[in-house]
């Protein structure tokens, strides 16, 4: 038996080693801890991870060494995942619904902050959690705006609405603050400056002074390769607006990325099982495992395609349609995928920025989807 080699040099190297059958997500902790670093150097207040993004225990280990001390909790795994590995974190419980046996469990966890979007969850709340000292954090919602899609469709309160649930939250005696999600993958800043002038208004409407404003996830990660996402200029668009919009009575800020935090320190290596008569390209990973996400919002451009020995593939890309493994028609990726012309059977293709909601998504529906983790220094050879 021979050593095992755990950490990698970088994605070429597993793949022309070990030949995997299966689809591979590597993992760079490395760039995981620079991304948090940029969040809590860069961001006007307190940032915590929206833990349904990535899951992954090493995941949560390495956001705690770069001096994360927050999380966006939505179930009691979540919270009994995070009191495990990072006691101490605040855990804020932000799925504004929740049965009552899920609210045992955070109060037994001593969970003090709570996202919520209607009078039944609020006095639900007020008849379960310890008032004193606990946080209700109203969630309102706005039509949407530039993100990949609609949040609101699901939570959120009208701002009318919101401003009677932070008035009935402070007359309660709880700690009332305000909360907002823009959209997941959400490329126009201006939807945040849209949501924080109304956070100021709902506030106004109320008579309450927000203690807290969380300003979500959504924060957008590089997919395409031509628009790299300017993190520093939305949380500086961020910081200008809370100033002006509340002016002495601005509250602190929270961050809670999911998507900007994990996304860009995975990448994904699929192997192209066949090219069917010179055209259609066949991946043993598709829209039932890693790949998910495309046909909901779009592809990633940022492709690498090796072959067997890990040397990149040279020629110009053409465009070709891609399909993943299952018997299903719906498993294709969208329109048409620049690949080099030429990719061959058994190369592999290399998806850079795959870190948030891969493995969440990963099925195993017709027997594939086998997803195998692995650690390397760096994602690019
Ligand atoms: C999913 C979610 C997030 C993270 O969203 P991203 O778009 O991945 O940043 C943050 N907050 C709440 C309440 C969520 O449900």
């Amino acid at each position: 038996m021979g050593l095992t080699k755990t950490i990698w040099a970088n994605p070429p190297e597993y793949l022309r080693m070990q030949q995997p059958e299966h689809p591979v997500l590597f993992f760079a902790p490395s760039v995981l801890q620079a991304t948090a670093r940029r969040f809590l150097d860069g961001f006007p207040g307190l940032v915590t991870y929206a833990v349904k993004a990535n899951p992954d225990e090493m995941v949560i280990e390495n956001l705690v060494a770069a001096g994360i001390r927050g999380f966006d909790v939505a179930s009691p795994a979540e919270i009994e995942m995070i009191a495990r590995i990072a006691p101490g974190a605040a855990m804020h419980y932000n799925n504004p619904v929740r049965s009552r046996a899920e609210i045992a469990v955070a109060v037994a966890h001593g969970v003090r902050s709570y996202s919520v979007d209607s009078r039944s969850e609020l006095a639900k709340l007020a008849a379960l959690v310890p008032i004193e000292g606990t946080e209700i954090s109203v969630r309102f919602k706005l039509p949407v705006t530039g993100a990949a899609y609609d949040f609101g469709a699901k939570f959120g309160a009208t701002p009318d609405l919101a401003a009677d649930l932070l008035a009935e939250a402070a007359r309660a005696g709880f700690i009332p603050s305000l909360t907002f999600h823009p959209g997941t993958q959400c490329t126009d800043p201006m939807a945040w400056d849209a949501y924080i002038r109304t956070a100021a208004g709902i506030c106004e409407r109320a008579g309450v002074r927000a203690e807290r404003l969380n300003v979500g996830g959504g924060f957008p990660a590089h997919r395409a390769a031509a628009h790299a996402p300017q993190l520093e200029s939305i949380f500086a668009l961020i910081d200008r607006v809370a100033t002006e919009a509340f002016g002495a009575q601005r509250p602190a800020l929270v961050c809670e990325p999911g998507r900007g935090m994990v996304a860009e320190a995975f990448s994904l290596a699929a192997r192209v099982k066949a090219i069917r008569d010179d055209s259609h390209v066949f991946l043993n990973d598709g829209v039932y495992g890693g790949l998910a996400e495309m046909p909901l919002i779009g592809a990633v451009d940022r492709i690498e395609a090796l072959a067997p020995d890990g040397h990149p593939r040279a020629c110009a890309p053409v465009g070709r349609v891609v399909f993943g493994p299952t018997c299903d028609s719906v498993d294709r990726l969208p329109g048409e995928i620049a690949l080099p012309a030429d990719l061959a059977e058994g190369d592999f293709i290399l998806v850079h920025g795959m870190g948030a909601y891969t493995t969440v998504t990963n099925t195993r529906f017709n027997g594939f989807g086998d997803l195998q983790l692995a650690t390397a220094m760096r994602l690019r050879a």
